[in-house]
């Protein structure tokens, strides 16, 4: 998978890697490692797992 990181920037249809800022609020920013993307994720979450989501939204 970390192999893939650098051929995946140059394709428009990549798997986004979200990086997930730690919960403030509401909602956490969570930024493409590959495309540098921002988007909004809610946090329906309390817990410090949230974060850990990353590596389930690489397979998703
Ligand atoms: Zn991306």
């Amino acid at each position: 998978m970390e192999t893939k990181l650098e051929l995946v920037k140059a394709q428009p249809d990549h798997a986004h890697r979200w990086l997930i800022e730690e919960a403030r609020g509401p909602q956490s920013r969570g930024t493409c490692r590959v495309c540098g993307t921002e988007k909004m994720f809610r946090n329906w979450l309390e817990d410090a797992d949230f974060i850990t989501n990353e590596e389930h939204r690489q397979a998703a």
